[in-house]
């Protein structure tokens, strides 16, 4: 395995690799690595001659009170998990490598990112979407690979590789959880016991929300106000959001038909986590 920091070495790598016709995948993560980013890697060694991870703290999808001088950055341990599960090339930037003068030029893929997250962090997925765009661009992969758990993301970047003719096809890979439910994030680290105690609540809701819609209910407000019981059970949790939407389109349901996507957003204390599920509802 390599490291790398700085852009002309990772396409010194590429143009190696695409010498020998091997295809290219790509895990882009903000590091701090779990067993989340571990399965995405192992997709992309399942799918991919040559796996790529970036690890980068994004600055520009952090808003000016979030979390970005706190984010965690193990770098040392994320370059182990790496090697155990089999990357080939770590591209590990700093900031200025990647901004190296003013940005001006931004990509905002509309409508799917007016929902959700993009409600109360205006700015994040025009980060997300700009930051993807020039990875894409430095390492040119065949395959990018992403989480379910940022079900949000995982759309929008579809729908900017569509709407852009990206040469790259996306994979969605499935939430990995701890034993109790809580989808595994880089974020659990900043919870208190009590706090870490409650977190799987978040889970119950939404399992509850698709064993509803799974028997046929199609009202979200009936499904919400029963969610909202559960994570009322928690007295740390204090919901952002609960939100049925179309799972390409994002765009929120009155009635639930097709693939639904049921979303929360919660806080504790001043860790903000989020996490959703599928269901097919019945038509
Ligand atoms: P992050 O480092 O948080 O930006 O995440 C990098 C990638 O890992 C994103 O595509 C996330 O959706 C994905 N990811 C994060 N947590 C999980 C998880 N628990 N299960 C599956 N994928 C995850």
């Amino acid at each position: 395995m390599n490291a790398v920091h700085r852009i002309d070495h990772v396409r010194e790598f590429i143009a190696q690799v695409r010498a020998q016709k091997k295809t290219v995948g790509l895990v882009p993560t903000m590091g701090a690595l779990h067993a989340g980013h571990v399965s995405l890697i192992q997709a992309a060694r399942q799918k991919c001659g040559y796996v790529v991870v970036s690890i980068f703290v994004n600055p520009t999808q952090f808003g000016p009170n979030e979390d970005f001088d706190r984010y965690p950055r193990p770098l040392e341990n994320d370059l182990e998990l790496c090697g155990k599960y089999g990357a080939d090339l770590i591209f590990n930037p700093m900031p200025a490598q990647m901004y190296p003068s003013e940005q001006l030029t931004w990509i905002t893929v509309e409508k799917l990112t007016a929902a959700l997250c993009g409600a109360s962090r205006p700015s994040h997925f025009q980060g997300v979407a700009t930051v993807c765009t020039k990875l894409f661009n430095i390492i040119q992969p065949d395959y990018a690979f992403f989480g379910q758990k940022d079900a949000q993301q995982a759309a929008i970047i579809k729908k900017m590789i569509a709407d852009l003719n990206m040469p790259l096809q996306i994979e969605v890979c499935p939430t990995v959880r701890e034993d109790d439910g809580l989808a595994i994030s880089s974020r659990n680290q900043y919870l208190t016991a009590e706090q870490r105690d409650e977190a799987p609540i978040i889970y119950t809701a939404l399992r509850q929300a698709a064993q509803l819609i799974q028997q046929g209910e199609t009202n979200p407000q009936t499904i919400t106000v029963k969610m909202r019981k559960v994570l009322d059970r928690a007295l740390l949790i204090e919901p952002e959001y609960i939100e049925f939407v179309d799972t390409d389109t994002i765009q929120p349901l009155d009635v639930l038909k097709g693939r639904v996507l049921v979303a929360i957003a919660a806080k504790l204390g001043s860790t903000r986590l989020i996490d959703n599920i599928i269901v097919d509802a019945k038509e």
